[in-house]
């Protein structure tokens, strides 16, 4: 379970997060919604130990930027940052050592060649597409079974095959138990997956919501979207 506490992060002036708190459940699928700016990379970025904040982030109790907390934490940035003198096949490799996991080469496999790179083993970061960069560094971030897995828009650049993978990966991953916290602005492309939504704006979570309560209400996570964002 992951933990966050009256989040604060400024950059000079701009409160970037303000008092941000949520939880994220095992077994459960977050949509974090928010215009551009809204602060949805702060969060992610705070989360996975990149930023000095203020407030109380814990997994599983253990404080986050703990080396035993990174174990259990995974990150899929928006921009995709690859070791531009590894191949894909070496990528892994590396992930696999840093994380010293033993019994990982079946699940490798399945990860490459669910997203199409085992054609690409050879190939270094720097030659690979942008869509086939996001794909390989999804592989990565998920190699080591990461209990909270942090997607920055993970659909940005993706060709309508790695969208269908990723998207039953989602429902996998929930299924082994698995919290996700999925940042995009492409409301369409989770529509059917989530569970919870949180929609920030300046900094601010601004709603939380269970899919079963929009369900029961009629309305659409877009609609949702709109009238919370809109509100002057
Ligand atoms: P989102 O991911 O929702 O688009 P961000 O978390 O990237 O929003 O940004 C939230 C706010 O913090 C914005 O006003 C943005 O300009 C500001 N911000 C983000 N990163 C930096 C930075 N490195 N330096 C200064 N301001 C930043």
């Amino acid at each position: 379970m992951l933990k966050v506490e009256h989040l604060t992060k400024k950059y000079g002036k701009v409160f970037a997060n303000r008092d941000v708190s949520f939880e994220l459940p095992d077994g459960s699928i977050t949509v974090l919604l928010g215009p551009n700016g809204a602060g949805k990379s702060t969060v992610i970025k705070s989360v996975i130990g990149f930023l000095k904040y203020d407030g109380i982030i814990t997994v599983n109790g253990l404080y986050n930027k703990s080396v035993e907390a990174k174990r259990l934490l995974g990150y899929v940035p928006e921009l995709p940052s690859l070791y531009p003198n590894l191949t894909v096949g070496e990528h892994m490799e590396f992930i696999a050592r840093a994380y010293r996991l033993s019994d990982y080469r079946e699940y490798k496999q399945e990860l490459l060649e669910r997203f199409e790179l085992t054609d690409k083993l050879k190939k270094f970061g720097d030659e690979l597409s942008k869509g086939m960069q996001q794909k390989l560094s999804i592989c990565c971030a998920l190699l080591p079974r990461p209990q909270i897995i942090l997607f920055d828009e993970p659909m940005v650049g993706l060709d309508p095959h790695a969208i269908k993978e990723l998207k039953s990966l989602f429902i996998e991953l929930r299924e082994g138990g698995a919290s996700l916290l999925v940042s995009t602005h492409m409301i369409d492309s989770v529509d059917m997956l989530w569970d919870r939504t949180i929609i920030m704006k300046d900094g601010e979570v601004k709603a939380e919501v269970a899919k079963t309560d929009l369900d029961q209400n009629g309305a659409s996570l877009e609609d949702l979207f709109f009238t919370i964002t809109e509100e002057s």
